[in-house]
């Protein structure tokens, strides 16, 4: 993982706002159901909004209902770090962007097949990039 230095730096060079930044670099979480792509169905790739590195699928985004966007899995497991937070009496999984060190959201193990797995991610930390290519649709 890259050092916070190295990710504050990538931000002080986008105009990020600032949930972006509370999310991406404090590691807070957006209130539910206000983020903009929860409800978002469009085909395309989710992109780190700190580096650009493509991080989840719309092939992998489900409905959770819980008011974040959430992925069975992201595009390449090399994509995110994963780490144990035992922040607010919680025992959770942090899930960080591998190329910049911000931070995304959290892994559960109640997610649908094929993976069980429910990547919780907040809108803020995203950017989507439309599908282009057949191979993204
Ligand atoms: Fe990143």
């Amino acid at each position: 993982m890259k050092t916070i230095e190295m990710f504050i730096n990538i931000l002080k060079n986008k105009d990020v706002d600032d949930l972006t930044y509370r999310v991406l670099v404090k590691g807070e979480t957006e209130p539910p159901f206000t983020g903009k792509y929860y409800n978002h169905k469009e085909k395309g790739i989710y992109v780190c909004a700190g580096c650009g590195n493509p991080l989840f699928s719309w092939k992998n985004k489900f409905e959770s209902n819980t008011g974040w966007p959430s992925f069975t899995k992201p595009v390449k497991e090399e994509h995110v770090s994963k780490e144990p937070d035992f922040s607010f009496g919680m025992v959770r999984t942090e899930v960080r962007c591998s190329k910049c060190g911000c931070h995304l959201g959290h892994v559960f193990d109640d997610g649908p097949e094929p993976t069980g797995k429910r990547y919780c991610i907040n809108s803020a930390a995203l950017d989507f990039k439309k599908a282009e290519d057949e191979e993204d649709k």
